[in-house]
């Protein structure tokens, strides 16, 4: 047994270069803003064969996005004029620290990035940002919510603790549930060992556990960028947090309407 649902989310283009990560070419995860209708025609084709398909594990392609989010909307107008004219089923609110954009916005702050001074408050607003990525409410759910762990935004990536932001993070899990918004558990953080960073999904499982006490939902994602880790740890690590958190189930959306399926399926996934 596989995956019997999948949604694509490729991330949102923009002509922003304050969104495009420091040391790379122009949108290097990025596609060009001029190819969205291409990228929705290619999902929509892959649906349509997986429906036709009697073989294949997986029965519904859906069509997703991952979009940045940043507290002044108008500086992601352009994909919020992408989210509003097309027809996807689920969209990922993220924040992304790493990009420039954010980092100027710290510093505007007066917090300086690259002190270890600084880690606490840095930690403390990016948080207080996934608190107004919810209440923008322009999102299906919220993307790797710890991701501040990793991308060398902190001065010291281990030393992100979140019990010493347990109020800052509850603030912002208490708007996601106030506004029924899932979070994501994102396999990609156990990809980051060989950049030094603990292995670990995104959120941590301390932060998971808030959330499963304060009614938070939550999507299963792999961030996945090349095709073999596609629900990489689902079966493995997913699973166990999971039972021990005791979430039993998880959720899909079809044209932002929230599917909830049981998770007990993950295990015998091959
Ligand atoms: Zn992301």
């Amino acid at each position: 047994m596989g995956l019997a649902i999948l949604t694509i989310t490729s991330h949102i283009p923009t002509n922003n270069d304050g969104f495009c990560e420091a040391g790379y070419e122009h949108n290097f995860c990025k596609m060009d803003i001029g190819r969205i209708d291409d990228y929705i025609a290619e999902v929509h084709e892959t649906d349509k064969i997986a429906q036709q398909d009697d073989k294949g594990s997986v029965k519904r392609v859906y069509l997703g996005i991952e979009s940045d989010f940043f507290h002044d909307l108008s500086t992601i107008k352009d994909g919020m004029d992408i989210l509003e004219t097309r027809p996807f089923d689920y969209i990922i609110g993220s924040m992304h620290h790493q990009v420039p954009i954010y980092r100027e916005y710290l510093k505007h702050l007066g917090i300086p990035v690259g002190s270890k001074e600084a880690d606490h408050d840095i930690i403390e607003q990016y948080f207080h940002d996934c608190k107004l990525l919810c209440e923008s409410r322009k999102f299906d759910c919220v993307g790797h919510c710890d991701v501040i762990r990793c991308f060398k935004t902190l001065y010291d990536q281990n030393a992100f603790d979140p019990k010493s932001h347990e109020e800052s993070i509850r603030r912002f899990l208490a708007s996601a549930h106030a506004v029924d918004m899932p979070i994501e558990i994102n396999t990609s953080g156990m990809r980051r060992v060989k950049e030094g960073v603990r292995s670990e999904i995104y959120p941590d499982p301390v932060i998971l556990k808030w959330a499963k006490e304060m009614g938070v939902r939550i999507t299963l994602g792999s961030d996945a960028h090349s095709v073999d880790v596609v629900g990489a740890e689902f079966r493995g690590r997913v699973m166990e947090v999971l039972k021990d958190v005791g979430y039993t189930t998880a959720c899909y959306f079809e044209q932002h309407k929230r599917i909830e399926y049981p998770i007990e399926g993950l295990a015998e996934m091959k």
